[in-house]
């Protein structure tokens, strides 16, 4: 039993740390609380309850972690702070003596964050009240089941203060690409029925939701749990009533199907836009990193979109100076890249990762050469965005525009995911999350957007 009382008018702070899936984890817990009465923290205030949620996709993220937890503990002294996300599986028990930390949980026990919670709040209330002179001490409690224990599914349909929804469809992952430490971290690949997520699009719908972003760990897997297909879902989101847009937040290249890539050319709702997973253009590196592809495979599915979506942005993930990319290997992945018709790359940086099988690879790429390899393939990436939107000047667009800060420039995007911008002037708050059609003007200052004017 949970008793929702004690969390009436409580205030809490979030602090989300990685991927768009946990940005949208962090909204539902927000969303949880806030149906128990707890508000967010303003500035200045002092919260409650704090409760960050990690990453561990490197060591830069765990450090950041680690910092964001010190920092809230020291800005709301007395708070309960809860941490939760694939840091806090992966090393519980160490997050967990954190000065100042109540309660960890991982993957598995986050499902049930307001029942450990509620436990936890309670007894910590009747250790103060045992404690001379109601001295409030850290539980430093932590719950996380081993990997393959982690079955839960913590369902999630958040739009934060974002315009879009970002709808969790899948979660955790059975590739062990070998620089990876995710599926240590969010455990094996599952997911909900369709149905399910079908009545969260048509809330989001019945809310005025206008876009929803799939997201999860590894979603062209979906199905694992309930012997359905990624297409069905599509197909069945398809129909959902008052959603104009949905976008793929990321599909591995050999999830990729022919089908999906026809069912997309055909659809009004799902929009030319992909964003793909490449990792390496060397197939010696890909195979290293045990991805299930090739480079053939990769350029054929790029040639499919293109030959059914010629306006389609292609977004690409590429990892640079992993264990074995050798000078060779790197200079056939740039040229590859160079070559293949994709809009933008998100270029990372190898981190080693404690656990995983790359450190078995002997040949090692030093951080400055890491540095000057991500700083030609950035180059790379801002060549080839431009030149995509520069094909859009002057054309007439759909738009959904964002909420902006009075005063300020609007943002948006087109179907084809072009950024754009409109200016303060033109501007008015009714337009945030309205799709209105717009003739595309040049670039702005920063060549971030192209300008717009409302037609
Ligand atoms: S597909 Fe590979 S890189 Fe992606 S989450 Fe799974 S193991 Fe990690």
């Amino acid at each position: 039993m949970i008793n929702t009382s004690v969390f009436q008018n409580k205030k809490a702070a979030y602090f989300t740390l990685g991927c768009k899936l946990n940005f949208s984890e962090t909204s539902t817990f927000g969303k949880m609380l806030a149906d128990l009465g707890v508000r967010i923290a303003g500035e200045g205030d002092v919260a409650d309850i704090c409760l960050v949620n990690t990453c561990s996709v490197t060591e830069v993220a765990d450090h950041k972690c680690r910092q964001a937890i010190h920092r809230l503990v020291r800005n709301n002294p007395g708070a309960f702070v809860i941490v939760t996300g694939c840091y806090a599986q992966l090393e519980s028990e160490s997050v967990s003596k954190i000065e100042g930390v109540d309660l960890v949980l991982g993957s598995d026990e986050k499902a049930n964050l307001i029942q450990f919670l509620s436990d936890a709040w309670t007894a910590k209330e009747s250790a103060a009240e045992l404690n001379e002179g109601g001295k409030v001490e850290s539980l430093h409690e932590y719950h996380s089941v081993k990997t393959k224990m982690i079955k839960s599914f913590a369902p999630s349909c958040s739009r934060g203060n974002r315009t879009r929804y970002f709808l969790k469809v899948q979660d955790g992952c059975d590739y062990y690409c070998t620089y990876c430490t995710i599926p240590y971290a969010r455990g094996n690949s599952r997911n909900p029925t369709i149905a399910s997520l079908v009545a969260q699009a048509e809330e989001a719908a019945r809310e005025g939701g206008k876009e929803i972003v799939l997201t999860g760990v590894n979603i062209g897997d979906f199905g694992k749990t309930t012997g359905e297909g990624f297409l069905d879902l599509c197909k069945a989101l398809d129909k959902v009533e008052g959603i104009e847009r949905y976008r793929i937040s990321s599909m591995e290249p050999d999830l990729l199907s022919d089908e999906l890539i026809d069912f997309c050319s055909q659809s009004s709702a799902f929009m030319p836009h992909f964003h793909i997973p490449l990792q390496s253009g060397s197939d010696e590196v890909l195979k290293l990193m045990h991805r299930r592809y090739d480079k053939t495979l990769f350029a054929h599915k790029i040639e499919l979109i293109k030959q059914k979506m010629p306006d389609a942005f292609i977004g690409v993930d590429v990892m640079v100076g992993c264990r074995g990319e050798t000078p060779e290997c790197f200079e056939e992945c740039y040229e590859f890249l160079d070559d293949v018709d994709v809009t933008q790359l998100h270029v990372f940086p190898y981190s080693e990762r404690p656990g995983t099988a790359a450190l078995r690879i002997p040949y090692v790429v030093n951080d400055a050469e890491k540095k000057v390899r991500s700083k030609r393939l950035l180059d790379l990436s801002e060549q080839k965005r431009i030149e995509f939107y520069a094909r859009y000047i002057g054309t007439e667009q759909e738009v959904l525009f964002e909420k902006a800060a009075r005063g300020k420039a609007m943002h948006g995007f087109t179907s084809n995911y072009v950024r754009v911008e409109l200016p303060a002037k033109l501007a008015k708050e009714e337009y945030d999350n309205q799709i209105l059609r717009v003739r595309m003007g040049e670039f702005n200052r920063d060549k971030s957007a192209l300008q717009v004017e409302l037609l």
